[in-house]
């Protein structure tokens, strides 16, 4: 069974497809401003532009035809209101025009499944950290619950808007990555933990603050220790408490190499398997979209409108 997903929730416009549980094609592009963040109306501008060579790609790569595609499935939410709305009517048309069944995939619940596929831990604790969402999630009764998020904004927009505030151009985690290699000195900065919530708002400011007066890579360092380890210390928690053994990292800031490290010794410090996923499927990406589309291919959805404020906790798991 061929599944394509189409993912256009906020920067990035991504084809993906599956024969049944196998990821065959994933095609993207990310809107990279020159200046400034991601405007909404520019992120469905640069969706729109790319559409038709994306989806082509996508299909060349797995040597297959629009006519093939036996099941079609878009990110329905959570996301920015003009980018989703390109996923949703593309998928919508071309699942009228070619006679087959239409799944509004939860974009986060996405990126949990793809961890699960290629890390093959069965029922870990997941970390999901990326532009828009940090949460700690857990599976639990059908449902993937929230043990801890953030109170404020997400991680990688932490890291983003205090790599604008440095002159480093969207997206900043993979640059404020190479920086935080060569930091020297420790600053000390708010450690923002709740339970297993985190805040980072505080910590925004006070990096804004001291951004000139210490160097780039002392910065970069230093934020990189302390909010890691805050999501480190509560991804921890949240295994202890759940009595589960295994732990994965998924949404673009798990591309991250000190992250991935703080999470493996913290694992090994517990005796609980740590597994890494493939940096392709760390940030958006339409494989996902499209896997978890095959999974829920028995589902009977009768709302498919975009949803803007989809939350991750709402989604019945029937699947599993
Ligand atoms: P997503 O929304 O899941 O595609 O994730 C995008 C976010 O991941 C952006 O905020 C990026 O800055 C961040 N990101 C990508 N690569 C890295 C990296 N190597 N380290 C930290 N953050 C990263
Ligand atoms: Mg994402």
């Amino acid at each position: 069974m061929y599944t394509l997903g189409i993912e256009s929730t906020a920067h990035t416009f991504g084809v993906g497809i599956t024969e049944n549980d196998r990821v065959i094609a994933n095609e993207r592009d990310t809107l990279k401003p020159l200046s400034g963040g991601i405007i909404p109306r520019e992120a469905a501008a640069h969706h729109f532009r790319l559409a038709a060579e994306i989806l082509g790609k996508a299909l060349n790569k797995g040597g297959l035809r629009l006519k093939d595609i036996d099941l079609f499935a878009f990110s329905q939410g959570p996301g920015i209101i003009p980018s989703l709305k390109v996923g949703a009517s593309l998928s919508s048309f071309l699942s009228k025009k070619y006679g087959k069944k239409l799944i509004g995939v939860n974009h986060c619940v996405a990126h949990l499944e793809i961890a699960r596929l290629y890390t093959g831990l069965r029922d870990p604790i997941m970390l999901y950290v990326s532009g828009g969402n940090t949460q700690i999630i857990t599976y639990y009764n059908k449902n993937y619950i929230v043990f801890g998020e953030t109170q404020d904004i997400g991680i990688g927009n932490l890291l983003d808007k205090t790599g604008r505030r440095m002159g480093i151009p969207f997206p900043a985690g993979p640059e404020i990555e190479k920086l935080a290699e060569k930091g020297k000195h420790y600053i000390e900065m708010p450690y923002s933990i709740k339970g297993m919530d985190v805040s980072f708002s505080g910590i925004e400011t006070f990096v804004s603050k001291i951004i000139g007066r210490e160097t780039k890579e002392d910065i970069a360092f230093s934020l990189q220790e302390t909010v890691f380890s805050m999501l480190i210390e509560a991804s921890e928690r949240t295994m202890a408490y759940c009595l589960k053994n295994s732990l994965v990292i998924t949404g673009g800031v798990a591309a991250n190499k000190r992250l991935n490290e703080m999470g493996r010794k913290m694992c090994s410090e517990r005796a609980a398997e740590f597994k890494e996923i493939p940096m392709e499927f760390a940030g958006d990406n339409g494989a996902m979209i499209a896997y978890t589309g095959y999974l829920m291919r028995d589902y009977n959805q009768k709302d498919l409108d975009i949803k803007p404020k989809f939350r991750t906790d709402t989604v019945e798991i029937n699947y599993r």
